[in-house]
């Protein structure tokens, strides 16, 4: 079984994720966007071995706690491949807007779509569904019936598509043609708020229903 843990992290309310094998209590992190030093605490509260970070995306309150995580605990680091020039250059990634401050993040490895990877023990699917970010994807524990969805769905709302890279019709596509055909009860973990399924989703998103109607946004 997985255990899914949530720790608030960063200025922007970013929901960091440590994901549990319960038998063995290995685990990984998605998006530690900031605050490393609670991010450890939690990881060492909870007796967790890490062995990898899992990035949804390359925006700084996603990002920024990877380098000091990975000073403590050295493990690979992956991304989405187009995912590596958001982190990478300091406008996309959002660092030189919000911390008046050129910031950037190497030595991600990239992940192709569809790849499937086996972490701490946990089965997972990568799912790329551009539209906030280029490169920005979901990680689909299918055996769980869990998603991570980073910014691309939330609780009745989607991500934002104004920042660079971020386009409206791809981010629908992407929620109705990757998303929106996962079962109906898969459990959805965001990059911010609370969680949510797929099923209600498709019939109480807003933004993106799934008959394929999205309202004038
Ligand atoms: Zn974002």
């Amino acid at each position: 079984m997985v255990r899914v843990v949530k720790i608030l992290v960063s200025l922007f309310q970013t929901n960091c994720y440590l994901v549990i094998h319960e038998e063995t209590n290995e685990g990984f992190l998605i998006d530690p966007g900031d605050y490393a030093d609670v991010i450890l605490s939690a990881v060492e509260k909870e007796g967790v071995t890490l062995t990898g970070i899992y990035l949804t995306h390359g925006h700084l309150d996603h990002m920024r706690a990877v380098e000091r995580i990975r000073l403590k605990y050295p493990v690979p680091v992956y991304a989405q491949s187009y995912e590596l020039e958001v982190l990478e250059n300091p406008e996309i990634n959002l660092t030189r807007m919000f911390l008046r401050k050129d910031y950037v993040l190497t030595g991600v490895l990239p992940l192709a779509d569809e790849r499937e990877v086996c972490e701490a023990g946990i089965r997972m699917r990568v799912i790329h569904t551009p539209g906030h970010t280029k490169g920005g994807c979901c990680y689909y524990l299918f055996e769980e019936g869990i998603l991570f969805s980073g910014d691309t769905l939330f609780y009745r709302s989607v991500g934002n598509t104004a920042f660079p890279g971020g386009s409206a019709a791809v981010l629908e596509r992407s929620i109705l043609e990757r998303l929106y055909v996962l079962p109906e009860n898969t459990v959805v973990y965001p990059g911010h708020g609370e969680p949510t399924d797929i099923g209600s989703e498709m019939r109480e998103n807003p933004f993106v229903t799934a008959d394929g109607g999205s309202s004038d946004w």
